[in-house]
């Protein structure tokens, strides 16, 4: 999923969900996990053909209703169960084809169950078909932890000899197993009923976590359009008074960023800032609290001191001290220069007010861009005439499609959850690789960051690659153009980054290995890459478009940005280091030593000048806590990677299809068949490093 927006609120992810999957207590993420939570299925009759897979219909044929979302689910569920039947019925000799074949197909429909209700909880329009939804997370989480506990399938599994085997099955079969023996397969029948209850209950606790910020979505009112001074004019006219002369505005990214972002009033701003901040408090306090005991009791029972060794070790970085030491290692090379730039924020503020002595953080992004307009005439208004949402979604539709020789065909009257959601085929020439669905404007009661969700993992022969992004950028509405930021664009790149890594690496034949299933810290790195291509005045101009003239973004105008971004990257850095101390911080310790409000107040003036806000309880909100737990640090650990794989690029024609080729066939189809460490390796033809990142930090590009 996305990044916490550095310095702004946790409401704001920039990136995506990579899969914001059901969490369940071994898989905070998606795929990352686990192999032995994640497999497909495979019927033999329709892998020879790629029509085969394809016959099976876009996930939600139909337009269900609760009840039939809620047989199909079970009827899948059910096929999953057969499946394992089969498996555990055969005799004699085990193989590929008897266990492993079975196996895949077992996970892949539960899987299904999980992603689509998991989407479907986060997105549908209705309350009561989103609690169905919820009921169905918990049911097809349960099926999928009790497999994984399953000691009779895990020996079946053992016993399959794959030494002559190819590679990629060999690799699936390896995580395989280690994550049943991560799961606590081991355990002797006691400890495993007491593992399935903590799973169980686990799934509960985050449903309750991601709840309570989905639904608070906390409104404050303004007098008059006056307070809304500086705020754009298209802001203002979409923001009209009511029958009782006040003005609404919300908590969602839309209201907020251009508030924070532009409105004169600091007062408004530490208002929105206070709302937003306290989001999902102080009823997540208490989940949280929840959460944190649960994983440590998990954690104790499988044999790890904390969560936090528990939930890295299968990750690159392989244990939570090297996860310290690389949040210590961002602190040490970000202070030094965030203090110069707040340094630079504060003498900015003294200009309005002589006797400031500190700038708050509901006036950091203000400032922020006063600081950009004047020292590198760069206002971010000049560019959202140039981003107006059509303009930007046929952009990025375009550029992926030329780097990566795709063709994305529309798909006419599909059937989708909400009016406003598009359907997509992905083609590589005559071959369908997948269905993708954009949802990208906010509703009541919707998922409110930004992310990328599973429907389907791709398994060859069984079933396409399906997925959905999910996000809140502004447009939708008859009448209003959608001007975005261009920190929207990235969002956008950045999300679909996870799409394409997800239908390209869906090609394979295991399920559980399929596109983004690589290591978890690794996940983001893809996506990160793509948001270089919105930083090039070339690629921009492809479709960055006046919405009025046509005219395309100047290019002085992109340059201007370009600057302007670096200002302030130290502080934005710095920031994205706090979170990821605060995320391992409440994990890596036994919970009684735990009070995240103490948590946070104690590690924000280690990582950032910019003083507390009082009264305000990030944490509440920060929806990764539940479904990244201890992890937050794998966007940075990914930044790193990512930075250093756009360096093969060449810079001065992005959209090179060769490179680009090479990468999608090294890097992006092997999915996770491989260790990330290999493929990157084979990319760059050596070892990934700092350079390249500590280079950007300095902002020595
Ligand atoms: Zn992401």
């Amino acid at each position: 999923m996305a990044l916490l927006r550095a310095g702004t609120s946790p409401l704001a992810f920039k990136g995506g969900i990579v899969h914001q999957r059901p969490f369940r207590a071994a898989t905070p993420i998606g795929h990352a996990l686990s192999t032995a939570l994640l497999l497909a299925l495979c019927c033999l009759a329709a892998r020879t053909a790629t029509a085969g897979a394809a016959a099976a219909p876009p996930f939600y044929s139909g337009n269900p209703d609760v009840a039939a979302f809620r047989s199909s689910s079970e009827a899948e569920l059910n096929t999953a169960q057969q499946a394992v039947d089969r498996l555990l019925a055969v005799q004699g000799e085990r193989t590929v084809e008897n266990t492993l074949v079975p196996y895949n197909e077992a996970l892949a429909h539960a899987e299904n169950v999980a992603y689509q209700s998991h989407l479907m909880g986060s997105v549908h329009p209705d309350s009561a078909f989103r609690a169905n939804a919820e009921e169905l997370t918990q049911v097809s989480s349960k099926f999928l932890d009790d497999l994984n506990l399953n000691h009779e399938v895990y020996e079946a599994l053992q016993a399959v000899d794959v030494s002559k085997a190819d590679d990629p099955t060999r690799y699936f079969v390896m995580r395989t197993l280690r994550d049943f023996r991560r799961a606590g397969v081991d355990k002797d029948a006691e400890t495993r009923k007491l593992i399935t209850q903590i799973n169980e209950d686990l799934v509960k606790t985050g449903q309750d976590f991601d709840r309570n910020i989905r639904n608070d979505s906390r409104k404050l009112t303004v007098d008059s359009a006056v307070e809304l001074d500086g705020l754009p004019t298209d802001f203002i006219e979409s923001h009209k008074p009511g029958s009782d002369g006040k003005i609404t505005l919300s908590i969602e990214n839309p209201d907020y960023f251009p508030v924070v972002r532009y409105a004169k009033s600091a007062s408004l701003r530490e208002r929105m800032m206070h709302e937003a901040l306290n989001r999902a408090y102080p009823a997540n306090i208490a989940v949280l609290d929840s959460l944190i005991g649960k994983r440590y009791r998990l954690a104790r029972m499988l044999g790890y001191d904390t969560w936090a060794d528990y939930i890295t070790e299968d990750k690159m970085i392989g244990n939570a001290k090297n996860a310290a030491d690389f949040i210590q290692r961002l602190n040490d090379t970000t202070q030094k220069r965030a203090r110069e730039e707040y340094a630079i924020y504060l003498k900015r503020k003294q200009e309005d007010d002589a006797g400031a002595t500190q700038v708050n953080r509901w006036e950091m992004s203000y400032y922020g861009r006063l600081i950009r307009k004047r020292d590198f005439d760069f206002d971010p208004q000049e560019v959202r005439p140039y981003f107006p949402y059509e303009s930007v979604k046929q952009g990025v539709l375009d550029v992926t499609s030329k780097m990566f020789g795709l063709t994305y065909k529309r798909i006419q009257d599909a059937a989708v959850w909400d009016p406003s959601v598009e359907a997509y085929e992905a083609w590589d020439g005559k071959k369908l690789l997948g269905r993708f669905y954009l949802d990208l404007h906010p509703r009541p009661g919707k998922f409110n960051h930004a992310a990328k969700f599973g429907i389907r993992q791709g398994a060859s022969g069984m079933q396409l690659p399906e997925h959905a992004l999910v996000c809140n950028f502004p447009g939708g509405k008859p009448g209003d153009p959608g001007l975005m930021e261009h920190s929207d664009v990235e969002t956008f790149f950045h999300e679909f980054g996870h799409l394409l890594h997800s239908i390209l690496g869906g090609q394979g034949r295991w399920e559980p290995i399929a596109g983004t299933a690589t290591e978890r810290d690794f996940v983001e790195a893809p996506s990160q890459m793509l948001e270089e291509w919105v930083w090039d005045p070339t690629v921009l101009r492809t479709f960055a478009k006046h919405y009025k003239t046509g005219e395309p973004i100047p290019l002085d105008l992109v340059g201007k940005m370009k600057r302007a971004d670096a200002f302030g990257r130290a502080l934005s850095t710095a920031t994205q280091a706090y979170y990821s101390a605060v995320s391992l911080s409440i994990y890596n310790r036994p919970p009684d030593q735990v009070n995240t409000d103490r948590v946070v107040a104690e590690l924000e003036p280690q990582y950032t000048p910019v003083p507390p806000m009082a009264d305000t309880h990030m944490q509440t909100s920060f929806g990764h806590l539940d479904g990244y737990s201890a992890v937050y640090y794998t966007y940075m650990w990914s930044l790193v990677i990512s930075k250093d794989m756009f360096s093969a690029f060449d810079k001065k024609n992005l959209l090179d299809p060769k490179i680009a080729k090479r990468y999608r066939d090294v890097v992006l189809a092997p999915g996770g068949t491989r260790p990330a460490r290999d493929l990157v390796h084979d990319f760059l033809k050596r070892d990934y490093d700092f350079k390249a990142f500590d280079a950007w930090l300095a902002d020595r590009e």
